[in-house]
């Protein structure tokens, strides 16, 4: 071990709002967040005290119920900066946004057509368009990253082409953290025809989002993410393309009239919401943003980037050590241990109450371009603390020791 680090202190401490975390070190937010209290209180009182279906009945609680599911919408038009809540889709998670507007919006491509992508995306961002392009012959062209782990967005530019219809890219890494500049993309993107979805799971939870200001045509993210329920997640579009997508799945609620010689379909978004929604879920979720906003998301950022800039640090005091990303990554640091594979890392922290992930993180074509088979990764919340820095280095520590 090198020089010991000094670990400076984070903005604040919210872990008393997490029930789950009494005396555990999480650092696996990327993957999925903890519950603050107000969060299990909405999901309790909900369900415990003002539940019913939305959209069908009579009755008074329905109607509230309704209200409260429909301001939810609202409020997560509100969080991302949408013209509309009718832009704003619930769906259960980003997964399920990215394969709509594949089966969807992709229902039109044709053989020869092109989708960017890039060599750090998660499977979720790739094999969707793997799908269309089995059904439709259309080609899937992959930017690279630089040196230091971003995506490379002048070979990107390059490989855009007339033929190119869509550009689809994460916001934040879910492995190596860095940022992509999405307004720069997007330029890029429109200047030869091609819309751009943003893959937004990783940075709803820590950038405050603008879906107008960035310029990008879908946007998804996942609120289980973003400290609220699993299963309810969203997928905003611009009016004007979800007026035009083709309904993806039939049923309940998202019809105007059925016979059996015809059926008509509702307006966005009631035509992308096909059967009884995630009622709660989206409940859970505007609570998770009341939550957010609450602390701020410019305060977020801070916290989570004091806490893995700190992490960098006292991970470089290590020399057996690799780490993955660039400097200012956004709150997720991925690393590698000379000798050690990542579960084993993994496992001896798990022991010493320290929780992270190890492995492909599902983006198994950035392993490949990494090198590595996986990698170990600690990523961070609201409720982490500088303590959580000090209990992952005495984990490495622990570690090196056994490993020699
Ligand atoms: N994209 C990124 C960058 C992610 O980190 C994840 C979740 N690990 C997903 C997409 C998929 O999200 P979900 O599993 O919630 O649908």
């Amino acid at each position: 071990m090198n020089a010991p680090v000094t670990i400076p202190p984070v903005t604040f401490d919210r872990r008393a709002d997490f029930p789950a975390i009494a005396g555990w070190t999480y650092l696996d937010s990327a993957a999925t967040a903890q519950k603050p209290q107000v969060v299990i209180d909405a999901i309790t009182r909900a369900y415990a005290t003002d539940y019913a279906t939305v959209h069908r009945g009579v009755y008074a609680r329905s109607a509230s119920m309704t209200e409260a599911y429909e301001a939810a919408r609202v409020r997560v038009a509100q969080f991302i900066g949408a013209a509309t809540p009718e832009e704003i889709v619930f769906l259960r998670g980003a997964t399920e946004a990215i394969n709509l507007v594949a089966q969807s919006w992709g229902s039109r491509l044709q053989a020869g057509d092109r989708i960017l992508i890039s060599t750090l995306e998660h499977h979720s961002n790739i094999v969707p368009w793997q799908l269309l392009r089995d059904r439709t012959g259309i080609e899937i062209d992959v930017a690279p990253l630089t040196d230091d782990h971003r995506i490379d967005l002048d070979a990107l530019e390059a490989l855009l082409t007339p033929r190119t219809k869509l550009v689809s890219i994460a916001h934040v890494s879910n492995v190596l953290g860095s940022i992509a500049d999405i307004a720069r993309v997007a330029k890029a993107a429109h200047a030869v025809g091609a819309k751009l979805m943003v893959d937004g799971c990783q940075a709803a939870p820590r950038l405050a989002i603008d879906v107008q200001a960035l310029g990008c045509d879908f946007y998804t993210f996942s609120g289980h993410k973003l400290y609220g329920p699993t299963g309810i997640g969203v997928l905003w579009a611009r009016a004007d393309i979800l007026a035009d997508m083709p309904p993806w799945h039939g049923g309940g609620a998202m019809i105007e009239t059925v016979s059996f010689e015809r059926t008509t379909y509702a307006p966005p978004p009631a035509r992308f919401e096909a059967g009884t929604p995630h009622i709660v879920g989206a409940l859970g979720l505007a609570a998770a943003i009341d939550y957010v906003e609450g602390i701020g998301l410019d305060r977020i950022a801070r916290h989570e980037d004091a806490l893995a800039r700190a992490a960098r640090d006292m991970l470089r005091s290590f020399n057996s050590v690799r780490l993955f990303g660039p400097d200012d990554s956004a709150g997720i640091v991925s690393f590698a241990m000379d000798g050690v594979h990542p579960h084993d890392i993994g496992t001896i922290l798990d022991e010493a109450g320290v929780a992270i992930r190890a492995g492909h993180h599902c983006a198994q074509p950035l392993m490949a371009a990494l090198g590595v088979p996986a990698t170990a990764r600690a990523s961070f919340g609201i409720y982490n603390v500088d303590a959580d820095i000090g209990r992952l280095a005495d984990g490495i520590a622990k570690v090196t020791r056994i490993f020699g």
